[in-house]
């Protein structure tokens, strides 16, 4: 296929603010691709499945420089029009588009195929000549693209192709072209069939592929593949927790780690079934499907010493503790080590976690995800030989009496954990559900995760930092407790902003989350430049603290926050984690 006719379709889709409209256009294009499906990933602006994480690694300095040789003009003055259009895309649209007039220059057709053969080739570059060899790549393929399929070429390798595409259109769009609903309620059905697969699969092309011979039920579950994790309501106190997850009910502590889902890869078979792999492999997900493996080794160590079974995906939360004191500490002392790749056995002495198992959803090549979580907790009792401070099974109990369940939690608080879950003991397991299969109960707490979507440089003693961040919410109309189904309810994939936050950071950077590392971490998501301002991608989620929500006109979501600080960053949390405008309408009213 000619990568021209994709572009088309990003320009159609850029050209539209709504979502329906986007899900109509991908619909009738996905009809062209379903010999491919793995052209799919292209329309999410990405080369290869969600749950893959390769990635590769192109900086904007990079793509600058690839541009101006493609161009044949300095990197200088790309950055001079980088600077005027704020986008590089449109930068290497306008540059070529000059180049190409001056030279006559008639360039064969480039392929779908070819784009992405190049570009998958960048994440295997890696050493000495590996930033020369990616540059090459990137040039080759601007020299054969017209200005239009140059500007998408960058929005690509920058992984922004600014066409307002997220997994909910997507979605859709699959829905829309698959299963062709009659009215709403249909396409409701067909939202969560689609929906329920993707959480599984975490691969639209997998998705995309069963969903068009409408074998949605084919998709399994993969010990080595991430899923989504289920995800829990908050309940008011003791008695709306019983009422939501019913009694008697299980209540565990609430450990205030992080969440890591651990697959053992079993035994590879081939399609006769006969074993061609030892299999054994172990891997650690954090809830946004990325892995962080190599950077705990113990918890490879325990699982592989502790955990018995050819093959299962646990459900686990890693809680820091004091090396020397044996007190359980907060998700924010143990936060770096999610990010680090390099002096892992130092952090791993200093700063030491426990590994917390609350859940199996896949043993010894069964899918557990429709049995009861009562039977889910008693294999993990039967399989997990707990060793304190290294691996052990979230601290339960199961009762109908809430006086038992306030002493629990108070005692729950006492070992510095947040608070307890509540769980309805017959429930099953809903990957990437946000339903009441269990609860969390937390002391009032008034903070939302929230995803940065832009910043603005400092002044004055702060110059060279950026200092203020524009916060934003997720929209989403939440349907029958789960989804929004784009354009008839609410687009979930749009961010709203929510104010803009300048306290909670540390000038020096070794007291806490400072400006300089926040800077750091969010030039390499500048996406557009206005001024002061700049856009960033999506990715770094904050917990915000506020006193309270109010209605404000000022800002898309329709609400702002009063006395915005960031407490912590959750290095663990994706944008798919953050607040939706529900919880936000919510807290406002209350
Ligand atoms: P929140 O982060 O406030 O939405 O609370 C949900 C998170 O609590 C989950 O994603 C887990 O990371 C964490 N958690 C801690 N202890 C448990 C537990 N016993 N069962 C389930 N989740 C837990």
């Amino acid at each position: 296929m000619d990568y021209l006719e994709i572009c088309r379709v990003y320009g159609r889709l850029e050209r539209t603010t709504k979502g329906l409209e986007k899900a109509e256009i991908l619909a009738s294009f996905l009809g062209e691709i379903r010999d491919e499906p793995e052209l799919i990933y292209l329309l999410q602006g990405r080369l290869f499945a969600d749950y893959d994480n390769r990635e590769l690694g192109v900086s904007h300095q990079l793509v600058i420089r690839a541009i101006g040789r493609a161009a044949g003009i300095s990197d200088v003055e790309v950055v001079k029009k980088f600077k005027k259009f704020g986008d590089l895309g449109k930068v290497a649209e306008a540059v070529l588009g000059e180049e190409k007039k001056q030279m006559a220059l008639f360039s064969k057709k480039l392929s779908v195929e070819k784009v992405m053969e190049n570009l998958r080739k960048l994440p295997t570059m890696e050493g000495a000549g590996a930033v020369e060899q990616k540059v090459g790549h990137i040039v080759e393929l601007l020299h054969s693209a017209s200005p239009e399929e140059a500007k998408y070429i960058v929005r690509t390798v920058l992984s922004d192709l600014k066409i307002g595409v997220g997994s909910g259109i997507l979605r859709d769009a699959i829905v829309v072209h698959c299963f062709k609903p009659k009215d709403l309620e249909d396409k409701k059905v067909c939202v969560q069939a689609v929906q329920e697969a993707y959480d599984k699969a975490t691969d639209f092309a997998e998705v995309f592929e069963m969903a068009c011979s409408d074998s949605l039920e084919k998709i399994k579950l993969e010990p080595g593949k991430p899923v989504r994790v289920m995800l829990f309501p908050k309940a008011k106190d003791v008695d709306d927790a019983f009422r939501i997850v019913g009694r008697p009910a299980a209540f565990e502590y609430k450990y205030d780690g992080f969440r890591v889902m651990i697959n053992k890869e079993g035994p590879q078979l081939d399609s006769q079934g006969h074993q061609t792999g030892q299999g054994g492999k172990i891997k650690i997900f954090t809830r946004r499907l990325e892995e962080v493996t190599k950077q705990f080794p113990e918890i490879v160590e325990y699982v592989r010493d502790y955990v018995k079974g050819a093959s299962f995906i646990l459900d686990a939360e890693a809680v820091g503790f004091g090396a020397e004191t044996k007190k359980y500490t907060d998700f924010q002392a143990i936060s770096q080590r999610i990010r680090r790749k390099y002096d892992i056995g130092k952090l791993r002495d200093e700063l030491p976690i426990e590994l917390v198992v609350f859940d199996v959803i896949y043993y010894d090549g069964e899918s557990l995800i429709e049995k009861p979580f009562r039977e889910r907790r008693k294999l993990i009792e039967r399989i997990v030989s707990e060793e304190e401070w290294k691996i052990i099974l979230a601290k339960q109990i199961v009762t109908e009496d809430a006086e038992e369940v306030e002493k629990f939690y108070e005692a729950a608080l006492a070992d510095n954990q947040e608070g307890l879950m509540g769980k309805n003991l017959n429930a099953p397991y809903k990957p990437g559900a946000r339903i009441g299969h269990a609860v969390k109960l937390k002391p009032v707490d008034r903070d939302f995760d929230l995803v940065i979507t832009g910043a603005e440089w400092g002044t004055g003693k702060r110059a060279g930092w950026l200092t203020s961040f524009d916060i934003s919410c997720r929209n989403s109309s939440v349907v029958g407790g789960r989804w929004s189904v784009v354009g008839d309810l609410g687009n979930e994939d749009e961010l709203l902003q929510i104010g803009k936050v300048s306290t909670g950071l540390k000038e020096l950077r070794d007291e806490g989350l400072s400006f300089a590392e926040m800077t750091d971490m969010l030039e390499k998501l500048v996406v557009d430049v206005d001024g002061k301002h700049v856009k960033v991608k999506p990715e770094i989620v904050v917990s915000v603290q506020y006193q309270n929500v109010q209605k404000s006109p000022t800002y898309s979501s329709g609400f702002a926050l009063r006395f915005p600080r960031i407490l912590r960053l959750r290095a663990d949390r994706g944008v798919d984690d953050v607040a939706t405008l529900d919880e936000v309408a919510e807290e406002a009213s209350s």
